[in-house]
């Protein structure tokens, strides 16, 4: 794998400002930037299509075989595909949100998904963001961060969010789904949410996101140029 083109993996519990880091971070490398999460989402949106419910292994087990998510990048947007139709938006609706720490759970949908996220990383190039990245999916990534911030700030960052959507978010249910979503995410058997021990750990609650992503990038320039 040539110096400049390292895999970064970056970690942490919800709304903790992984996604829009990673995201810019990749855009300043040059690098490709993968939301993980964002694939749990698409099959935990087929399963609630489909009526299955999100504790089913068996049914979801057998959904999975015909299953197929992309991500694909578009005019400097990057969109979800599920079975090859575009799920960008739906993936992000409360009733996903409230199952995808469900579904994601199943042993048969961490080895699909972390099959593709590792043909992905192959090359390396590339940003992946998510749960289990610097522990599971690359355990020997190049760069490793994992972002946390205070429950207030994560809470607030989401109703931001939801607020451009149109939407009057309530602070505490916020809060209190966020919390619910973290520890099912950090209990599970399979693949829990935590940090690698080699990882840099970033709290973000008093941090800008350009100081976020000059965290990130001034850190993968210099391991990259160590390298060369
Ligand atoms: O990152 P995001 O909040 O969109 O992730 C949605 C959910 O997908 C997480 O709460 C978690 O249950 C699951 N997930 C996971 N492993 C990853 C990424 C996300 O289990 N690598």
């Amino acid at each position: 794998m040539s110096p400049g083109k390292l895999v970064v993996a970056i970690d942490g519990p919800a709304a903790s400002g992984k996604s829009t880091t990673a995201r810019l971070a990749a855009e300043k490398l040059g690098y490709i930037h993968v939301d993980t999460g964002a694939m749990y989402r698409a099959v935990t949106l087929k399963v609630l299509r489909a009526g299955i419910p999100p504790d089913d292994r068996k049914a979801i087990g057998g959904l999975l075989r015909e299953t197929h998510v992309a991500l694909r990048r578009e005019g400097g947007v990057t969109r979800v595909l599920l079975d090859g139709h575009d799920v960008t938006e739906e993936i992000r609706s409360r009733e996903v949100t409230r199952s995808v720490s469900i579904v994601s759970r199943h042993r048969a949908v961490r080895e699909a998904m972390v099959r593709e996220q590792r043909r992905m990383g192959a090359e390396g190039g590339i940003v992946l963001e998510g749960r289990d990245i610097g522990t599971v999916v690359f355990p020997d990534a190049d760069v490793k961060f994992f972002m946390i911030a205070g429950i207030e700030s994560r809470a607030r960052r989401r109703a931001q969010e939801l607020r451009t959507k149109g939407a009057e978010p309530d602070l505490d249910g916020l809060m209190k789904e966020i919390r619910e979503r973290d520890s099912l995410d950090s209990t599970r058997k399979e693949s829990p949410l935590r940090k690698a021990d080699d990882a840099i750990e970033i709290d973000t609650s008093d941090m800008t996101i350009e100081e976020q992503v000059r965290t990130v990038v001034d850190r993968v320039r210099r391991i990259a140029e160590g390298r060369a």
